[in-house]
């Protein structure tokens, strides 16, 4: 069994319910984020596209940071984990990659049906294990 997390950054709006959620669920600090939510824009912060107007870009991506333990406790009651349940778009999945059913499966398939690209970010990000990407390019 190898459980990993698919993202659809299509269908990400860069809401950070995903971080709130998680904060609330798993009671953290404020300075505690098990998951943030990257801009792909101009590199200057948040909500900052790139381009010049009206020809702009920007798309979000959420980064899980290694503290994350995948909601291990709430996994264990039967329940799932909180950046995947409130996630609004469910641009979230997550399952066994050996399992052609489980929700990580089918939403993979999915976004390669669709020709999307599928990357994974290297290992110098520093980030959490088994997080794959998929985009349109
Ligand atoms: S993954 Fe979902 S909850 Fe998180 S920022 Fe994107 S749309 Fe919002
Ligand atoms: S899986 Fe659980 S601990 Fe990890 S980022 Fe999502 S809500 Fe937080």
């Amino acid at each position: 069994m190898a459980m990993k997390t698919l993202i659809d950054l299509q269908r990400c709006i860069g809401c950070w319910t995903c971080s709130m959620a998680c904060k609330v669920g798993n009671n953290l600090p404020d300075e505690d984020y098990r998951i943030t939510v990257r801009t792909n824009g101009s590199g200057a912060g948040i909500d900052r596209p790139q381009g010049v107007y009206p020809n702009l870009r920007m798309n979000w991506q959420p980064i899980y940071q290694k503290s994350c333990d995948m909601c291990a406790r709430e996994i264990a009651k039967g329940y799932p984990q909180y950046c995947v349940s409130y996630c609004p778009t469910k641009a979230i999945a997550w399952g066994d990659e050996q399992d052609p059913e489980s929700d990580y499966s089918v939403e993979l398939k999915r976004c390669l049906d669709s020709h999307f690209h599928i990357f994974e970010l290297p290992a110098r990000e520093g980030t959490r294990a088994n997080v794959t990407y998929a985009v349109r390019e």
